[in-house]
């Protein structure tokens, strides 16, 4: 049984693919215990894989994308079977990890990795884009871990002014490796 915390049709805010519609898979628990995190990823339900996907249709009819978060999404036995048969329901999925835990994903699974305490090398060559969370600094000392073609995104932490100062002054200095990213779901008030 998979460990869910909430499933709901949104947009996804951040990264390369904002604006886009998705349905977002919050897998409970996590595998690190950050001082800082806001996120709930507590326990709030079991279900089956066929039950979570027919949550997705019930949410997000033909929408494409599906974005499996956490927590940490991939600390669970059961995801690679998710993910599979959401593959096998017309889906893209992706996942917005930490990437500490090694996982040999399909090819066409889009990853996302932002690094907190530690990294593993795999993930990291593995991850289509990287999330940098700036706050009060720059966490520049990460990029050396990805590759060249790996798209690395600044977010200024809660959006806050002093972080989204940092996060242009960086990109403005390095433009062919960073970009921006603004958490643009917060701003218009959805999840
Ligand atoms: S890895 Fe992410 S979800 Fe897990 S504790 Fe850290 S900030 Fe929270």
């Amino acid at each position: 049984m998979l460990q869910i915390n909430e499933i709901f049709y949104s947009l996804q805010g951040e990264g390369a693919y904002s604006g886009t519609p998705a349905v977002f898979i919050r897998l409970a628990g996590c595998n690190l215990s950050c001082d800082f995190c806001d996120t709930d990823y507590s326990l709030k339900s079991f279900s089956s894989i066929e039950r979570v996907v027919e949550e997705v249709r019930r949410l997000g009819g033909d929408c494409p994308m599906v974005i499996l978060t956490g927590g940490e999404p991939l600390a669970q036995n059961e995801t690679l079977a998710l993910i599979t048969t959401l593959q096998n329901d017309g889906r893209r999925v992706h996942i917005e990890s930490n990437g500490t835990i090694a996982t040999e994903l399909p090819l066409d699974v889009w990853l996302t990795v932002s690094p907190k305490e530690r990294l593993n090398d795999t993930m990291a060559a593995r991850a289509n884009e990287v999330k940098l969370i700036v706050d009060k600094r720059v966490p520049l000392e990460w990029l050396q871990r990805f590759g060249e073609r790996t798209a690395v995104f600044l977010q200024p932490e809660g959006n806050k002014p002093e972080n989204i100062k940092l996060a242009i002054e960086a990109v403005k200095a390095d433009p062919r490796r960073l970009r921006l990213s603004l958490q643009t779901h917060k701003m218009i008030g959805i999840r």
